[in-house]
């Protein structure tokens, strides 16, 4: 048969008759509520049905700096509060490389195939601040994870200071729980002060250590070591897991020089390879035992009670602190007095007391 293009009357363009242009706008959403209509009792109802959208949503408008966003978010997370609570929250912390991300996939998918279990992986990076972007949570390092549609993954927010990221993020937990995650990951690099914020936010904190360095106590900040209530040492596979055996007994006799914790808990050393998805199990019975332990010695509701005291308190220096840096010619005058503290003209003390009377006046 012959093509139609060496046909003469062929012109290259059919017009079809009777097919209707579609409308640029989906007939479909016209009833639904933009974002920004939703009420606080909206972005609760969706939440609590576990509506992803929603939950992201009101954790991007909890990260806003904007005014009226926080104000939405406060009384979103109010609304939520009554619903959370019911999880186990478990700070990861570990250095670059120590396998964080790897063992994060592996013991999340653990723990939802095997352990029917809802999972959200949160993460405090200080670093976000200075690069503008997280490197932790990123959806790109857990792979398999971030496939499961019961896993919830979410970088560091990365505006602020330590305090404020972390604020954001143990209200990001609240709203998780309330939309019926009850496992919570909060991840941190083991390099700074974010262990000590993650350690305020969790019932058990996860040290990740790495063997075959040659200097395995060296390198430990003795007071990250004593805030952990287990240790992990990763990558106990292939020729090193000897290393890894003996780098865990050095652990354990490091721990005996620690006083006992006030949980009444002796912490745990165990092996495992986050790559080879070996001694997985042991990691989450470890995790139980320690939960059902403190729950019988009433060191749970102690920890979480405790925290909640904290928060409070966190919160209200950092809202202090915001109101006196925004206050209005704050800026100028800080400058000025600044110079006049580095020109040798006023003690500190002095500037700082002007500062303040001149704030307290200002009230
Ligand atoms: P993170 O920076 O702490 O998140 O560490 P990653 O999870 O990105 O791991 C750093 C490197 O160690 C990667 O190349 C991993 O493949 C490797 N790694 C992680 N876990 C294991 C393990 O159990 N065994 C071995 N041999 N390598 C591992």
């Amino acid at each position: 048969m012959q093509h139609p293009e060496n046909n003469p009357q062929y012109k290259g363009l059919n017009v079809n008759k009777g097919i209707a242009q579609p409308p640029i706008i989906n007939p479909y959403l016209s009833g639904r509520k933009r974002r920004q209509d939703y009420s606080p009792d909206d972005f609760a109802d969706g939440i609590r049905k576990g509506n992803i959208t929603i939950l992201s949503q009101a954790v991007t408008l909890l990260e806003s700096q904007k005014e009226d966003h926080q104000a939405l978010a406060q009384a979103v997370i109010e609304k939520c509060l009554p619903f959370s609570g019911n999880s186990v929250r478990i700070g990861i912390t570990g250095v670059p490389g120590a396998g964080k991300s790897t063992s994060i996939d592996v013991f999340g998918i653990h723990l939802i195939k095997e352990k029917n279990r809802k999972l959200a992986v949160l993460a405090i990076d200080p670093s976000s601040e200075r690069s503008k972007g997280s490197i932790l949570g990123d959806k790109t390092r857990m792979e398999e994870l971030s496939r499961e549609p019961n896993a919830f993954i979410r970088p560091s927010p990365s505006a602020g200071s330590l305090g404020g990221v972390a604020r954001k993020t143990r209200e990001t937990i609240i709203l998780c729980e309330a939309a019926g995650f009850d496992t919570i990951f909060v991840e941190t690099v083991g390099v700074g002060q974010s262990e000590t914020a993650v350690h305020s936010m969790v019932d058990f904190f996860l040290l990740i250590q790495l063997a075959g360095t040659g200097d395995e106590l060296q390198g430990i900040k003795r007071g990250i070591m004593e805030m952990a209530d287990g240790i992990i040492v990763n990558k106990a596979d292939g020729n090193n897991i000897d290393r890894a055996k003996l780098a865990a007994a050095q652990y354990r006799n490091a721990l005996h020089l620690f006083p006992m914790p006030p949980s009444g808990w002796a912490p745990k050393v165990l092996t495992y390879s986050g790559y080879f998805k070996l001694g997985i199990t042991e990691i989450w019975e470890m995790v139980n035992e320690y939960i059902a332990f403190t729950k019988r010695n009433g060191y749970f509701d102690f920890r979480r009670n405790s925290q909640a005291k904290y928060w409070m308190y966190e919160s209200i220096n950092e809202q202090l602190k915001n109101h006196f840096y925004h206050t209005p010619d704050m800026e100028t005058l800080l400058a000025a007095k600044e110079q006049q503290v580095l020109n040798s003209e006023i003690s500190s003390f002095k500037a700082a007391k002007e500062l303040l009377d001149k704030y307290f006046k200002a009230e």
